[in-house]
């Protein structure tokens, strides 16, 4: 069963830091996924991977204990699409290192963040952050960036093609997690958009009516399936548990 900070008493916290345990941080979003899938696709996420992550350390003889995830995130390009909440690069920096040292200082020594909302300038303050919060607390923070080559590539065509919001990829995820959030009969019929998204985030575009994703997805909702899911899931995992042993 998976260690939840959250449910767990104060001595049972201690103990846990005394014995070493790593503690496993997931970052997520509330902003628009389509018009199939709910706010919350990216806490879903990260909040799976982290899930998978302690299986996994427990399995190696390590123990990993997964906090409360953080829902709010610098998220501008869902910004015009009802629900979705930005919160500014300076405040979401601020509040991740507060909470970075406040699991440190109760002597989590490793914390691993699980970041899976992937919008280049909020990932980009994670690691920001990440970086800050070890110097400030002397904890060893390890920030697995699933974006990176040669590892990205594992993750299908679609993720770095510019599918990587809402489309196959994070649709098979949730599908995967929890299914019971996927609106299924608006998914099937939803066509294709092939937008190359890193590309048109590159070249300018500063929203999801930008960069040409009226309906907030990118790629083949469509296309995605659970099994696909748990077949990212584990590679997820198994890439998060290597960096946070190495890093
Ligand atoms: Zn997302």
């Amino acid at each position: 069963m998976t260690m939840r900070a959250a449910h767990l008493t104060w001595p049972e916290m201690k103990r846990l830091a005394d014995d070493g345990a790593i503690a496993l941080l997931p970052v997520g979003s509330t902003e628009a996924h389509g018009p199939h899938l709910p706010l919350n696709v990216d806490v879903v996420i990260a909040e799976e991977v982290a899930r998978r992550v302690a299986e996994r350390l427990a399995a190696a003889g390590r123990r990993g204990v997964v906090f409360p995830a953080i829902c709010y995130g610098l998220t501008d390009f869902a910004a015009k699409f009802a629900g979705t909440v930005s919160v500014s690069a300076t405040a979401t920096a601020q509040y991740l290192q507060e909470v970075l040292c406040g699991i440190a200082s109760h002597g989590f020594a490793r914390i691993g963040v699980l970041n899976h909302h992937v919008e280049p300038a909020h990932f980009k303050v994670v690691h920001e952050a990440a970086k800050a919060a070890a110097a400030r607390c002397g904890a060893t923070i390890v920030v697995p960036d699933h974006r990176r080559r040669p590892f990205v590539e594992r993750l299908g065509d679609e993720f770095t093609r510019g599918g990587s919001h809402a489309g196959e990829y994070e649709t098979s995820l949730v599908l995967a997690a929890a299914p019971q959030l996927v609106r299924e009969e608006v998914r099937r019929n939803l066509p294709e958009l092939a937008v190359d998204l890193p590309g048109r985030i590159k070249a300018g575009a500063r929203d999801f009516h930008e960069a040409g994703g009226p309906e907030a997805y990118f790629g083949a909702p469509a296309r995605a399936s659970a099994e696909e899911g748990h077949r990212l899931y584990e590679l997820l995992a198994g890439f998060s548990v290597d960096q946070l042993l190495a890093g």
